[in-house]
This record gives C-alpha cells, structure tokens and sequence, in this order.
C-alpha cells in the first residue's frame, strides 16, 4: 500500500463529570487526510485546505506526531500528508487530536500496522503538547479507539475503552467566539474539596455504568460537573441558556465541551438529539452570535479508511 486516505473524526472530551479523563468519539464530524509514501525520508505535510494552518513539519501536530512514532522505526523512505480540514481549531471538539491521531494511524496503516491502537495514542499526544502545551490524550484516545475512553492512569498510561449504548446520540453546538485553551485552564481551581471530590466520584461512576448497562437514565443523571463547569462556563456566552434548552428538548445532559467554546448535549435517540440542536442553536440565534451544530452518533470504530 503506497496511499491510504481517511477520516479522521472530532472528539468531545470530559464528558461534564470525566475532566481530564474522560472522551468520545463523533461519527459524522472530522477532517479527510491522504496519507502517501515518498523516497524522502522524514514527514512533510503538502497541503492544508479548509483553514489556515502552518505547513511547517515541526509546527503542525500532524508532522510532529508522525516525527515520534518515525523514531521508533527504521525505515528508508517517508511520508507526505494533506489535510482537508473541517474541525475548526480551537473549536473545543478535538481539532488537532483528529489531526495528530489521523496521522499516526495513517502512517502506522502504511508501515504494515507494527503497533497496535493503544501504542499509537502516545504519539499522537505529542501533537497535542505542541497545541496546548500539555500531552494529553482525552481527545486523541477516543479518535483512534472510537466510543467513549477512559485515561485510568497517564504514569503508566492505562486506556480503557467503553461501548455506547446503541440509541446515544451528540449534540454539539459550537459558538464562534475564541476561548484561548491557556484562559479555559487559568479559571480553575487548583485545590478542590473532599465534597466536590465525592460528588465527582459518584457521577463518574454512575456514567461509566450507565454506559454498560445502557441505563440512559442513569447517564443523565450522572452528567454533572461541580469542579470545572462553574468557572470555565463564564467564558461562554449563553451557556446557562443554551444548556437548560438542551435539557428542556429532552436532552439527557449537557456540558462543556473540552474546553469549550463547543458546549455538548447526550439524548437517546437521533430525534431527540437534533430537536436539542435546533433549541441550542435558538438561543444563539436570538443574540446573533454565529454557531455551527452537529448531529452525531457515538462512533465506535474511530479512524475511519476511505
Ligand atoms: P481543539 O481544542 O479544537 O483541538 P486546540 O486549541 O487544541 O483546538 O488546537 C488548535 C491549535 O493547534 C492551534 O493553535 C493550531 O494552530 C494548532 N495546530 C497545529 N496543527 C494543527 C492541525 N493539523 N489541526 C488543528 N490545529 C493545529
């Protein structure tokens, strides 16, 4: 195989009550990329359409999460990469993780598959330590293994991927304004309490469970966030609005969505899920603030070959 092309989708990650932990993966909202062999050895990306972003190997987090995984191999030719980008950066779904998660599965595809889902997760967050300046992988995890991920540990890293209940459907309403990642981290606390600790906990659990036992009641229930939604949700415009329409169209929770601005909705059902789309986006509407919505089953495969 000398060209492989594929989808590489958006992610929303903490989940309201999974901060830093928790990510799922989007079906039907992501970039295209081509992935090719060349004689030169080393990684160049050829073209970028759809947003404007560096072309610069070392700059863009596609080229610098192939550059990782290119060290663990020895190997006499390279690659080139073009992206077709539709996750807006900075967006909140994962922009950069589709990109940095979409190469490595790529390249890792046209090298005869030497490592395994789980191992291509740390090269591809190393993309994202040159996007947000930390390698996480709530956003990266959930692109290359689909469904919902779990990060138990980062030392040593422990990913545990969750089925979704068939009938969970997303809703993600993204407002245009910027919310800097480096702003979205600032507002935090540092210190929480040993209530908001066990609330946390109690949520957390209920969601995992939820999801395996299919109880989207139980998921509803458990999509609550004491720690980081009250501070990060002043930075959005609308929010309280936007999220007590999703739940008044039915929806089973909602929050923010990674760091936002893109705030995120759960239903059963795809009906349900885009009736919250049309609510949410009312609310934006009526303060003439642009927005994208996405509709979106859970994916449970990831990466996608075209
Ligand atoms: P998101 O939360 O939507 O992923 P981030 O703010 O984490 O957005 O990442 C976007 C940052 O990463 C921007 O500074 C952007 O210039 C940089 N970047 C570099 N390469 C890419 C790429 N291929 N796709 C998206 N963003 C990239």
């Amino acid at each position: 195989m000398k060209e492989i092309k594929l989808f590489a989708p958006a992610t929303i990650a903490n989940v309201s009550c999974g901060f830093d932990v928790l990510g799922l993966c989007l079906d039907n909202v992501g970039d295209e990329m081509i992935i090719r062999k060349t004689n030169d050895k080393g990684v160049k990306i050829t073209k970028i359409s759809g947003q404007n972003l560096p072309l610069e190997t070392e700059k863009n987090v596609a080229g610098v999460a192939v550059l990782a995984l290119l060290e663990k191999v020895t190997i006499d030719y390279g690659f080139e990469i073009e992206i077709s980008k539709n996750i807006k950066p900075g967006s909140g779904i994962g922009s950069s993780a589709a990109s940095s998660a979409g190469a490595v599965f790529g390249v890792n595809k046209l090298l005869g598959e030497p490592f395994s889902l789980q191992e291509l997760v740390p090269f591809a967050m190393e993309g994202e330590r040159l996007a947000s300046g930390t390698a996480h992988a709530d956003n990266v995890a959930p692109a290359l293994l689909g469904s919902f991920t779990l990060i138990r540990s980062y030392n040593p890293l422990d990913i545990v991927k969750i089925d979704a209940p068939k009938e969970l459907y997303a809703t993600v309403v993204h407002p245009q304004i910027e919310v800097k990642t480096s702003d979205a981290r600032s507002v935090l606390k540092q210190t929480v309490s040993l209530q908001q600790t066990v609330t946390q906990l109690g949520n957390l659990g209920g969601l995992i469970s939820g999801l395996y036992t299919e109880d989207y009641e139980l998921i509803g229930r458990s999509l609550h966030d004491e720690i980081v939604e009250p501070y990060r949700s002043i930075l959005i415009p609308e929010f309280e609005n936007a999220k007590k329409a999703a739940l008044e169209a039915g929806a089973l929770g909602s929050g923010i969505s990674g760091s936002g601005p893109s705030i995120f909705a759960l239903s059963k059902g795809k009906e349900t899920a885009e009736k919250v789309g049309r609510a949410m986006a009312l609310v934006y509407k009526n303060i003439e603030i642009d927005f994208d919505v996405h509709v979106s089953k859970v994916n449970a495969n990831g990466i996608k070959v075209l």
